[in-house]
């Protein structure tokens, strides 16, 4: 099979590498140009990039030149993960040009005709790349992934909302240092300390899950009828947020069912079987010190969320804390999967 070829929109940042990374041995994509900003075009990527990863830079992509992000790249799809100012104009354009573009950025997520996408939750919100025809032409369009953090909270909650219905949740995260790109945020500001993150990340957070567990109506998404409040950090860990959770239900249940129905959630791809997707999506781990941020961030390769144990709680129902690697599920890694549910879709070819 000749692999459909891939250009990374922002390939030399934190979350460009990590798509790298993990297209280095995929078995249907394969990365064909690499762009980033006016400082890193036409260098090879080896020298415009500041590799941060464990594993070696593939070196096809080492020798690759940097090119500027304008939409004449060679490739079948973009995967972007360009800083949001710089997302609004260069995604449409590339749309325009007839290119899928398969977003990490937050400018059009919540975009009227645009899904914003955890396939394991609402595969079937790509019904609305169809109204995007009107706006771009030809085979172009735009699919977002949501925020990091907002990746990890809908997860379990898309197990309790089909189980018993949520009605609210209170959430305070934890979020990594990687999460804030690179060089991110200065040593000094972070090192013994904890830094509130401010209101635009909550924002996010409060709104996004409303339209993931929502319904596309065939002209817009319809809300899910939750109430949703966030508090965010920034806390001294390299990888993986944690998040601290409290959920109203609509439907009485014990602490066993809301377990349960965590540790039995099955996710709607797993018969697509899609390369980067997790079996289960959901990892229940009910040790009381867990989940933490080094020592569960990578299970099921960085593409699972850890629940820790189901709790009462006694200002809403039950309280649980849950871990995501945001620059893999949280950002590189959902991108991809996105693009493999559109692939196994027939939406990109
Ligand atoms: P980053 O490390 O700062 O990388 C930014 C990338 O964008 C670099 O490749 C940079 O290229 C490129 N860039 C900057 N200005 C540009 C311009 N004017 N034209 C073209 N390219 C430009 O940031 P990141 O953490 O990877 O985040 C990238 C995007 O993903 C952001 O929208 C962010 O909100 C989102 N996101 C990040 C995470 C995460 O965990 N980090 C999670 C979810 C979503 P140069 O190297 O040439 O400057």
């Amino acid at each position: 099979m000749k692999k459909l070829q891939v250009g990374i929109l922002g390939a030399t940042g934190t979350v460009g590498q990590r798509m790298i990374q993990l297209l280095a041995e995929h078995p249907w994509f394969e990365v064909a140009a690499v762009a980033a900003s006016g400082s890193s075009a036409g260098k090879p990527y080896r020298e415009a990039a500041h590799w941060l990863l464990d594993t070696p830079l593939p070196p096809l992509v080492a020798a690759l030149e940097v090119q500027p992000c304008r939409p004449h790249l060679d490739c079948d799809f973009v995967l972007s993960s360009l800083p949001s100012d710089v997302a609004k104009v260069a995604e449409p354009e590339f749309a325009a040009a007839g290119f899928p573009v398969i977003s990490n950025a937050g400018t059009h997520r919540m975009t009227t005709d645009v899904p914003l996408l955890i396939p394991e939750i609402n595969g079937d919100h790509v019904a609305a790349i169809e109204s995007q025809h009107a706006r771009f032409g030809g085979k172009g369009f735009i699919v977002t992934n949501p925020n990091c953090s907002t990746i990890g909270l809908v997860i379990p909650l898309a197990a309790l909302h089909e189980s018993f219905g949520v009605e609210a949740v209170h959430v305070v995260t934890m979020q990594a240092l990687s999460g804030a790109g690179y060089p991110g945020v200065a040593s000094l500001d972070v090192i013994d300390n904890v830094i509130p993150i401010g209101l635009d990340e909550e924002h996010k957070m409060e709104t996004e899950p409303l339209k993931i567990l929502g319904r596309w109506d065939g002209a817009g998404f319809e809300p899910a009828d939750i109430r949703v409040s966030a508090m965010t950090h920034r806390v001294h860990v390299r990888d993986g947020h944690l998040e601290a959770c409290s959920v109203k239900l609509a439907r009485a249940a014990s602490a066993e069912e809301v377990t349960e129905a965590f540790a039995t959630f099955t996710s709607k791809i797993d018969e697509l079987e899609l390369p980067t997707a997790p079996k289960p999506v959901i990892i229940v781990d009910d040790r009381i010190d867990r989940p933490q941020p080094r020592l569960d961030r990578d299970r099921s390769r960085g593409m699972a969320v850890v629940v820790g144990p189901v709790v009462p709680c006694p200002v809403l129902d039950y309280k649980f804390r849950l871990l995501s690697h945001n620059t893999i599920r949280g950002a590189a890694g959902a991108a991809v999967l996105n693009a493999e549910l559109l692939y196994r879709k027939g939406l990109i070819r």
